[in-house]
């Protein structure tokens, strides 16, 4: 990679962002409401896999295991240094030392401090401020020139549509503040071998509320971010104008394959393309090869 200026532009910091899947959060104080903690959270709900790593080592619990240290990471494409500044040479350092360089490394803080230009100079791309997560919803929000939910609740009725993969488990034992299992047991029922949300007596997923709709949105499944960008809908015309006529959030304007091609990017930008159709939603498995010629 090549040396980044210090700090670098939103475009390295984007592509770093659209390219990566985890992020450790290196912090001296993980407490419940601290910045790093707010970190950790904000990054699990945009869809990273997560893992902190405590500055000291007695650290209270978190509310995900910790790995021993930055030396134990192994191939992690973002580090987040929350560390008091007397520790963030060390800390630097280590990243240095690590068998794979991350992507990015994100310090908490304005200005180019030493341990950023130590980075640097070493061809890691920096980039400073309060938060990446608070960055990556700034840089992402934008969401789809061809999607805008509508917030009617259509597509929260029905049973056995939304499979909770491992990475969705995480994020919802967090949000919930519930062991994985608990919530297995209480929010999700076996389908087809996948653990899906239940559905209320109402018929709606047990998380909809009339008139205020997804109780648990910073967290809700892969499936439910992705919408209505499903393999489906992006392979197969047929498929799309009649989720164009259910769904009142798709654009009318554009055309299948104009629709097909932003679906592949928003899917593979937010982190939602699955791979494995025993633990993940077979919706999201998508091959750039099946998509329309044109459009790109
Ligand atoms: S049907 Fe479409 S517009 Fe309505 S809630 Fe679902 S995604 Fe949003
Ligand atoms: S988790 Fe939220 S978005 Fe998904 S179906 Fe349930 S209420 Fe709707």
């Amino acid at each position: 990679m090549a040396a980044a200026a210090c700090p670098p532009d939103d475009g390295i910091v984007y592509q770093a962002l659209a390219d990566s899947a985890s992020a450790a959060v290196v912090a001296e104080d993980f407490s419940p409401g601290s910045p790093a903690d707010a970190e950790a959270r904000g990054l699990l709900n945009a869809g990273f896999d997560v893992v902190p790593v405590p500055c000291t080592p007695r650290q209270p619990a978190w509310v995900l295991p910790y790995a021993p240290g930055i030396a134990a990471l192994g191939a992690v494409d973002i580090v987040c240094l929350f560390c008091p500044p007397g520790s963030l040479p060390a800390a630097a350092a280590e990243v240095l030392r690590l068998p794979c360089s991350p992507r990015l490394v994100w310090l908490r803080g304005s200005g180019c401090s030493g341990a950023g230009a130590m980075l640097s100079s070493a061809g890691t791309a920096v980039a400073h401020g309060e938060s990446l997560a608070a960055a990556f919803a700034g840089l992402f929000d934008g969401g789809s020139p061809f999607f805008s939910c509508r917030r009617c609740g259509k597509c929260c009725e029905g049973r056995g549509g939304i499979v909770v993969s491992p990475r969705d488990l995480t994020r919802l034992s967090v949000f919930l503040g519930m062991p994985g299992q608990e919530v297995l047991d209480r929010c999700t029922e076996p389908m087809r071998g996948q653990p899906v949300i239940r559905c209320g007596s109402d018929g709606f997923c047990m998380f909809f509320r009339a008139g205020e709709g997804c109780s648990i949105h910073p967290a809700r499944p892969a499936v439910c971010r992705a919408w209505p960008f499903f393999r489906g809908n992006l392979v197969d015309r047929v498929s799309f104008g009649m989720a164009r006529q259910d769904c009142p959030g798709i654009s009318r304007g554009c055309s299948h394959a104009a629709f097909a091609w932003e679906g592949y990017r928003y899917l593979r930008e937010y982190k939602l393309l699955a791979r494995d159709r025993r633990t993940e939603g077979a919706m999201l498995i998508v091959d750039e090869k099946d998509l329309p010629l044109t459009g790109r």
